[in-house]
């Protein structure tokens, strides 16, 4: 059927949430995407930061093939042998303790939300815990982790949003400490946020974050789900900072595909919050999802990735500054390895539309920042096309 056709059903069928790019996509092949005409894309969005072997792996899809045939789904209610391989593999990597599989990024948050609070609850009894989160944050969609993300416009039509949640500003300690107290159960960022316009954590953040939270036994709950898996150069971006969350949530590119989060924490916490009852799903961590992530996790260490982002993340930081050294609408560049962003003095939304009509596929963070999260397994001679792709864009203006 004709792309036209497609799109002008999906606008009579589906919810109208999206304002989408005008392109039906079709099938992918190493690092770029094809649509319903044949037209070729580079992609440097990756499904949102998701798809971070990029499109057709052998090696990745025979897995999930040969576990479609074996089995798909059994509950939680019994054991299966890829997801315990997969809890295992990622607290290997993560040197955290015990995982919980859920199906989106926004479940995980919601999961850690929950176990911060019956941590605080197993101890005092108390039921008017906070959370303290961060100003430009993203944390999903449901309404728990809209609760705690520091977006009005996300957050505004959906109030009163459960619990009490309050917002300090991203890198600056003394605003964080202010909103400290004893009912303080929890302290939640990204380490990188995404959506909010790509900022990292600044070292001393982190760390004092980590020294408030040690000092008053509160829960540091960490948002990898966007920067993890990776993305910044070391399996999980704090461990570039030498930080240890006590929660950690991912998603995104755990599955490289597969709808799948988990959060994961350490023993301590584990042993003092969720107990059977407290939570749960059906298809969460299912054979299929963990077959996925068993694979991906092996592929990742296989292949060295983290040290392919750190090398290829140097060189597309590299070629972005030179960049903004020659086109003067771009005001400033942030990031860690393969998760960079570019601020903008022209519309940034128009920049990407452009770029996908020159075949780039290229998103946006914040309202001024184009966000580059590409599939970890890019080459140089990717970040040159990419390059040149945007230079074409920028002089237009
Ligand atoms: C995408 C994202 C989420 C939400 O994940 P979903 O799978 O869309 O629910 C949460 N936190 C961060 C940092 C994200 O980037």
């Amino acid at each position: 059927m004709e792309a036209k056709s497609l799109m002008n059903q999906a606008e009579h069928h589906m919810l109208h949430t999206y304002n989408r790019f005008p392109v039906v996509l079709d099938h992918g092949e190493g690092v770029y995407l094809y649509d319903t005409e044949g037209k070729k894309y580079l992609d440097f969005a990756a499904g949102i930061a998701v798809q971070a072997l990029g499109y057709a792996d052998q090696e990745y899809n025979q897995a999930l093939k040969a576990q479609v045939d074996k089995l798909l789904h059994t509950s939680n209610l019994y054991y299966n042998q890829p997801t315990i391989e997969a809890a295992e593999k990622l607290c290997a990597v993560s040197g955290l303790d015990r995982v919980f599989f859920t199906n989106s990024g926004t479940e995980a948050i919601e999961g850690a939300i929950k176990a911060a609070k019956k941590y605080a609850y197993s101890k005092d009894g108390c039921t008017d815990h906070e959370i303290i989160a961060m100003n430009q944050s993203f944390h999903g969609r449901s309404l728990g982790a809209l609760s705690v993300t520091g977006n009005t416009h996300y957050r505004e039509p959906f109030e009163p949003l459960p619990g009490i949640v309050k917002f300090g500003d991203y890198n600056d300690l003394n605003s964080v400490k202010k909103l400290v107290n004893d009912k303080t159960c929890a302290i939640l960022l990204e380490t990188i946020q995404g959506e909010g316009g790509i900022y990292p954590a600044e070292d001393s953040f982190l760390k004092g974050i980590r020294q408030i939270c040690d000092e008053r036994d509160i829960i540091l709950i960490l948002d990898e789900i966007q920067c993890g898996m990776g993305r910044c150069g070391t399996m999980f971006a704090w461990q570039g900072y030498g930080v240890k969350p006590d929660i950690m949530t991912c998603a995104k590119a755990l599955g490289c595909g597969v709808p799948v989060g988990a959060f994961v924490m350490t023993e301590a916490v584990a042993q003092a919050s969720l107990k059977p009852g407290d939570h749960g799903t059906t298809y969460g961590g299912n054979p299929f999802v963990g077959a996925a992530v068993s694979k991906v996790l092996t592929i990742f260490q296989e292949r060295k990735i983290t040290e392919h982002v750190t090398e290829i993340g140097a060189y597309l930081q590299q070629e972005l500054e030179r960049l903004k050294s020659q086109y003067p609408c771009i005001t400033a560049r942030r990031g860690r390895g393969l998760m960079q962003g570019l601020e903008l003095t022209v519309p940034v939304g128009e920049v990407s539309s452009k770029a996908l009509e020159q075949g780039l596929l290229v998103i946006t963070a914040g309202n001024n920042v184009l966000r580059f999260v590409p599939p970890l397994v890019i080459e140089r001679k990717h970040v040159d096309e990419m390059i040149q792709i945007l230079r074409t864009v920028l002089n237009c203006y």
